[in-house]
């Protein structure tokens, strides 16, 4: 079953030619068939294509390249509807795209090409990355693996699902406030967002810039290392991509982390946490000790404001950014009598409830008259949740919370309170606020249903060495990676 497989698992069936790149892309395309029907992850995909390219690797490995030039050659990934891939679909999980097809590569596609990676098939989202459970999708409904009752997080849900069903080896998503991380601990997966300004955003369509990431889903924190190198790197497309050095991620993970300082932030165990939860950081914590760490408690005295600000900030920007879908230059048009009507009527079909109520939210937010009350303020408050970590961060090396208060909620059980729905974000959304890197990490399951827990590690702006070796180190020391979802 070569769709099973890890990147490093698969890279080296693939070195020693014990297999091809059609016979894995062929696994992932057979397993598609297999499990999305009822998972509903792919938006779509073209099976064809993927093949082509999966031919192409092999004959290219069959003229002698080698995965010391091209680290993921013949490795398939699927990608999140809201990256650009060259004559592709991209919706955006939205209605108002319509037809689309995506004219260049976005940075990071053109970045996975090069490394010689398959890449396939467009994922399920929450509407323009709106929401926490892909309940928001314009197209389908995606549902959790481990529990088909039960939403797999979101916004990157369909890439989180994908992964841990096995559809693919390992898949990109975008994060503005948790959306890799938070369902990939809600699906059992290793999920990174890197650093603001660590990975190009060329080419992801933008909900929040200064806020939105493009990271990783995959299955074990040695394949987010190798997929991070492949993605990082200024690009003279993106104005807030940063130059920095672009370390060689996976040769430091050594599995040692004796000496580490790890923070635990005592406003993040307070009420909402579920019980289950709490019972498996408190686990972790002691495992990570046991390793070697050093345990500190850090205060965040902001963290109570991080929802209301990241929700006034993230849609002022989505509002603007928006602004862009009217009917004229992309996808839907609904005809109007004048081009105010075809506008509004364009807008008003083609967004969905949740795209509606953040725009509205978000230009209210930036009126004159609320501007200073609301958007400054939450700027301002920006920089003081920004100042809580970096002040953290003089005495650890990184901090250790759940990535989500809860595993996997039902379906509909929170898709009516937008309130509790923003709730969910409570551990991820400083992150972005911040700037910072994140990892969430599978680290146990509630018992009855069994459903994964995620282990969230922040650390400081470009630390992404730090806590992917921290990830590692507490992987590879515990079993939960080897736990596969029923069916
Ligand atoms: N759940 C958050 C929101 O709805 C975060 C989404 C994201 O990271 N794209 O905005």
């Amino acid at each position: 079953m070569l769709n099973q497989l890890t990147i490093s698992e698969l890279v080296s069936k693939l070195a020693k030619r014990e297999v091809s790149a059609r016979a894995a892309m062929q696994a992932c395309l057979e397993q598609v068939q297999r499990a999305d029907p009822k998972i509903q992850a792919f938006i779509s995909y073209d099976a064809e294509d993927a093949l082509a390219q999966a031919d192409a690797v092999d004959k290219e490995v069959a003229a002698g390249g080698t995965h010391a030039q091209r680290p993921l050659l013949g490795v398939p990934i699927a990608v999140k509807d809201v990256i650009s891939v060259k004559g592709q679909p991209l919706n955006c999980g939205s209605k108002i795209l319509g037809k689309f097809i995506s004219p260049y590569d976005a940075t990071v596609i053109q970045k996975l090409k090069a490394a010689g990676a398959v890449i396939f098939g467009r994922l399920n989202m929450d509407e323009f990355a709106m929401g926490s459970s892909t309940e928001n999708s314009g197209f389908q409904i995606t549902r959790n693996p481990w529990d088909t009752e039960r939403t797999p997080g979101g916004s990157s849900g369909g890439s989180a699902a994908a992964v841990a069903s096995d559809q693919c080896i390992a898949a990109l998503g975008s994060d503005t406030g948790g959306s890799i991380r938070q369902p990939a601990a809600l699906c059992g997966c290793v999920g990174l967002k890197p650093s603001y300004g660590r990975v190009s955003r060329y080419g992801l369509v933008a909900f929040a810039s200064s806020l939105d990431q493009i990271g990783c889903v995959t299955k074990e924190v040695w394949d987010a290392a190798t997929v991070l190198e492949v993605l990082s790197g200024v690009d003279h497309r993106d104005s807030t991509s940063v130059p920095q050095p672009v370390p060689h991620y996976a040769a430091n993970l050594t599995g040692d982390i004796k000496g580490l300082k790890l923070g635990l932030a005592k406003e993040y165990m307070v009420g909402g946490l579920d019980p289950e939860v709490k019972e498996a950081i408190d686990a972790a914590v002691k495992q990570l000790e046991k390793l070697g760490a050093e345990i500190v408690e850090v205060s965040l005295p902001h963290t109570d404001y991080a929802v209301a600000t990241y929700y006034i900030i993230a849609t002022a920007e989505a509002s603007a950014n928006l602004a862009r879908f009217d009917g004229i230059r992309y996808g839907l048009r609904v005809e109007g009598a004048d081009p105010i009507q075809l506008y509004s009527k364009t807008r008003g079909t083609g967004f969905g409830a949740e795209v509606k109520r953040r725009i509205i939210l978000g230009t209210y937010v930036l009126s004159s008259g609320y501007y200073d009350a609301y958007y400054l303020r939450a700027q301002k408050v920006r920089t003081l949740i920004r100042n809580d970590f970096l002040k953290a961060f003089e005495k650890v090396d990184a901090i250790v919370t759940p990535t989500s208060p809860t595993a996997a909620f039902k379906i509909g059980e929170k898709a009516d309170d937008p309130l509790q729905m923003y709730l969910m974000d409570i551990f991820t959304i400083s992150a972005n606020l911040a700037g910072l890197c994140g990892i969430s990490v599978p680290c146990g399951f509630t018992r009855a249903p069994k459903l994964p827990i995620g282990l969230q590690l922040l650390g400081k702006p470009f630390g992404e060495e730090t806590i992917l070796r921290v990830a590692h180190a507490y992987e590879q020391s515990t079993d939960w990676r080897k736990e596969k979802p029923p069916g």
